[in-house]
């Protein structure tokens, strides 16, 4: 349930109200909007007195959360939620739409660099790559994992970049993020609670990728975990499901960035590489949803695809991601946003 205070309510009144919530075994979230603040209480309301709430000073109201994910519902706050991303704090959910690009996999210093500079050149806030890989297949690479992360610092040293970079499993955890700007859940993780607890402690935004075969209400309950777990900053990921269909590696579901935005106050970002699988297709796809109103944008890019050591068929060379950043810039405009 949310209990909606009155505008005006001071913090004690706030604190008064929280009490009363504790004592009813419930967990609080203050959510302060611009005109008032309003409390969220998670757990059994079966518990609770109402009236015990309802008549504290400068309460206005008190409404159940009817969504499932209730922290990351559009009942509990209802102004879009924008988290400032890496070093240069780029406003994520904003009105500039936030482009992140970079290989699937750190394989060496020189192929980091070289494409951070290209990444950072043609206007992208930041810069993937994985040092953890979660790989279907046991004899694929693995990726160099601590020694990528210092690779990835050193790129974002030199660049300014947000890394974005994936934790595989909780023992990883601290290592990754103290290099990540943003924790990357990769979608095979999507459903990995102790391990979305475990970000959840993290004081770092996570970009959550949506499981193969995940509902949208799924989804969002996967990031209620993160949320309830004490970190708010849940960035969700469109990257493709599985369906019938073959001539791609996924079906990108672009109706997922409308849908979510009307259920959730959470940033939104579309995958396009792993959505289709062919490089060919990311452009078209990224402009697809930006026009279908992503916050951001997460694209694999190498400087030599043919011979990368994963995903490479689905990487754009730099010279195509500046084309398509030029593209997007008056895409982003088309829609009253930028880039
Ligand atoms: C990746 O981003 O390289 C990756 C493994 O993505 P996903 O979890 O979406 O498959
Ligand atoms: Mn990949």
């Amino acid at each position: 349930m949310i209990v909606v205070m009155k505008p005006g309510a001071t913090k004690d009144q706030v604190r008064h109200v929280v009490g009363l919530v504790r004592e009813f075994g419930l967990k609080e979230h203050i959510i302060e909007g611009t005109d008032r603040t309003v409390v969220a209480c998670i757990g059994d309301k079966r518990m609770v007195e109402k009236d015990a709430i309802e008549n504290a000073p400068m309460v206005e109201r008190i409404v159940p959360i009817l969504a499932p994910y209730k922290m990351a519902s559009l009942e509990v706050r209802q102004s879009r939620s924008v988290f400032e991303i890496g070093p240069q704090r780029f406003p994520l959910g904003a009105a500039r739409v936030g482009v992140i690009a970079g290989p699937c996999s750190v394989e060496s210093r020189d192929q980091i660099l070289r494409t951070a500079e290209a990444v950072k050149e043609s206007g992208c806030i930041g810069l993937r790559g994985g040092a953890f890989k979660p790989r279907t297949s046991p004899y694929a690479f693995q990726g160099l994992g601590s020694k990528g992360l210092a690779i990835l610092a050193e790129a974002r040293e030199k660049t300014g970049l947000a890394i974005v970079t994936e934790v595989i499993g909780l023992e990883q955890l601290d290592e990754v993020a103290e290099v990540s700007d943003v924790l990357q859940i990769g979608a095979r993780n999507m459903q990995h609670y102790p391990l979305l607890e475990a970000v959840g402690k993290v004081r770092k935004p996570v970009l959550l990728k949506r499981g193969m075969s995940a509902r949208l209400d799924e989804f969002l309950l996967a990031a209620e975990y993160i949320i309830n777990a004490g970190n708010n900053q849940v960035i969700l990921c469109e990257r493709g499901i599985r369906t019938f269909e073959e001539y791609c590696r996924n079906t990108l579901c672009l109706t997922a960035v409308p849908a979510l935005n009307e259920m959730t106050h959470l940033p939104v970002v579309v995958d396009p590489s792993h959505g289709t699988g062919h490089a060919h297709f990311v452009p078209p796809l990224c402009r697809a949803a930006v026009a279908a109103g992503a916050d951001g944008l997460i694209l694999e890019c190498h400087p030599d695809p043919e011979h990368a050591s994963s995903d490479g068929a689905q990487s754009v060379t730099p010279a195509v991601l500046s084309d398509l950043m030029n593209q997007l810039h008056r895409v982003a405009r088309a829609i009253d946003r930028d880039l």
